[in-house]
């Protein structure tokens, strides 16, 4: 017998960018999304009563450091809770891996799906995991991660923030060695993510034809509008350079001397990406400093870091789900339409008015993913408390 799900009169965001629908319905019929907008209810449908509500698709986090063991697995139990359904590791080793592959197959519950990144990076590079020098070295590391069950291949073509012995101006990759790491990714239908701050990496970046530019703390106009004739994609993480992120980080100053410097390039490169229609994605190097970001925090700040360079609320809410899923390969996620996968977010308040409704955590009641109740609050949480959801599940704030 078949599963089937009817959300009844809310407030349906799609995930495309189209106008809300005013007291729509969403059916969903074993995982999938069978129907939106005005539709019959199927006999036999669960009915869930989102009447005042807002109905969205489940966000998606395009740039975590979650490794596969108890911690990211409560990073991504708290991410479910704050509406955001699938987070991608661009740090995964073999142990998020497997995590990734225990998620999938319903063996570990109450967790957001993870889409796990395999790191290939020169000697003494901004992130380490499998050091790789020399094409035909980063070729055989590409082949080793794809092997080893990457979703996609991250690499660095500059420096960053984190290390004490770095800048962001040092170069990492070399224009050959990225050429060589794109053109082996690809060969084996893997996307390419790279870290990058400054120049001479950005424009190696485009000249290589990565996937996706991430960061970009310093970038250039010369870059964007490279990113954007070559059709990329770009995810600026601003949280990392935004004035709580520093503030927390004070006892560092190599890392927010540099980040302070970056914050306002880092913001006018932005403005300006949005403003010539570069497509923009939202990552945050989630979940960040415990000192001042609860678990889930970092994700929607981003929206409200990207509306104040310019974009509309709707425009950041298609950027954390339509548009990464399209940056992330991930046909079947991001919006809600006939055919895609049932990841969607019931919650109070309208984020069209606000963001703040969807970061205000007590406003989340309802988070299905693959069409399954996995977390719900207040009246729905009596109604699903002893099935489907787990129950007394609420976010861990204390400890988080
Ligand atoms: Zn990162």
């Amino acid at each position: 017998m078949s599963d089937v799900k009817a959300i009844l009169h809310g407030t349906i965001i799609d995930g495309t960018g189209a106008e809300p629908i005013r007291d729509g319905t969403v059916i969903i019929r074993d995982g999938r999304i069978e129907a939106v907008g005005a539709a019959e209810v199927p006999e036999g449908a669960e009915v869930i009563d989102a009447a005042g509500r807002t109905v969205m698709p489940g966000l998606i986090e395009g740039h975590a450091h979650v490794g596969g063991n108890p911690k990211g697995q409560q990073v991504l139990r708290i991410s479910l809770q704050r509406g955001i359904t699938t987070v991608c590791s661009v740090s995964a080793n073999v142990n998020g891996i497997a995590m990734r592959d225990g998620i999938a197959s319903g063996q570990l519950r109450g967790c957001a799906r993870l889409v796990a990144g395999c790191i290939v990076t020169p000697t003494n590079g901004h992130v380490r995991f499998r050091d790789a020098d020399g094409p035909w070295e980063v070729r055989k590391a590409v082949r080793e991660m794809v092997q080893a069950g990457a979703n996609f291949i991250k690499t660095a073509a500059s420096g960053g923030f984190f290390s004490k012995d770095e800048v962001c101006s040092m170069r990492n990759y070399t224009l050959e060695e990225l050429v060589a790491l794109v053109d082996e990714a690809h060969a084996w239908h893997r996307p390419v993510v790279v870290h990058c701050h400054t120049q001479p990496g950005l424009n190696n970046c485009i000249e290589a034809g990565v996937d996706q530019i991430h960061h970009g703390g310093f970038i250039d106009e010369e870059a964007v509008c490279g990113i954007l004739a070559a059709d990329l994609w770009y995810m600026p993480t601003l949280s990392v350079t935004c004035q709580r992120n520093i503030e927390a980080l004070a006892d560092q100053p190599w890392q927010t001397i540099e980040m302070t410097q970056a914050q306002p390039i880092h913001r006018a490169g932005v403005r300006l990406a949005h403003q010539i229609g570069v497509k923009l994605c939202v990552g945050t190097d989630y979940p960040g400093t415990g000192r001042t970001w609860k678990h889930g925090d970092r994700t929607i700040w981003e929206l409200m870091e990207l509306e104040s360079c310019g974009l509309s609320r709707m425009e950041a809410l298609v950027a954390a789900t339509k548009t990464n899923a399209e940056a992330y390969r991930l046909d079947d996620l991001g919006t809600l339409e006939p055919g895609k996968i049932a990841d969607v977010v019931v919650l109070d308040g309208d984020p069209l008015a606000g963001i703040e409704a969807l970061y205000d955590h007590r406003n989340i009641k309802l988070v299905l993913k693959d069409g399954r109740v996995e977390f719900a609050d207040g009246d729905l949480a009596k109604h699903y408390s002893l099935r489907e959801a787990q129950p007394a599940d609420r976010p861990p704030y204390e400890d988080a």
